[in-house]
């Protein structure tokens, strides 16, 4: 049985491969040394965020936010509690939909802030709408039965 991850560098776009049971131990990225599942909310750009949400094997829950949308910013700080909470289990991100309107008019998005999870290639599920950190880790453990 194969039992590492994929998991894309955030920052440099790398694919890295990580066995599971190192995944606590703050893998960094092969390539450009970052850390790969700190817990951290990563900044996407749309080539990192096509590469990650379409062949990483660790769930990735990605913001589409924007910065003149004031729901989006009150909710920041709740993301990044219920990132530090699902680390490294979960990897959590963000897109800026201003810089790159592409990527939230190709998901199909209406309204932000919006939420995707991705697992194993493909959407899990959404959430639309600012959610406080309980909810948004609810949400995520709610549609992955399987995590721990
Ligand atoms: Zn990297």
């Amino acid at each position: 049985m194969d039992d590492a991850v994929k998991l894309t560098c955030a920052t440099c776009g790398q694919a890295n491969r990580v066995p599971r049971d190192k995944l606590s131990a703050g893998p960094k990225c092969g390539s450009c040394g970052e850390a790969l599942a700190d817990g951290r909310v990563a900044e996407l750009d749309p080539k990192v965020h096509d590469k990650a949400t379409r062949g990483d094997s660790l769930p990735l829950l990605v913001d589409y936010w924007a910065p003149w949308c004031g729901p989006c910013r009150m909710m920041a700080p709740e993301f990044a509690k219920a990132a530090k909470t699902l680390a490294p289990v979960v990897r959590f991100a963000k897109i800026n939909t201003e810089d790159f309107p592409e990527v939230s008019q190709r998901a199909g998005i209406r309204g932000i802030p919006a939420l995707i999870l991705y697992d194993k290639g493909r959407e899990v599920a959404r959430l639309a709408g600012a959610r406080p950190a309980a909810e948004i880790a609810a949400f995520v453990r709610g549609n992955l039965p399987g995590l721990h």
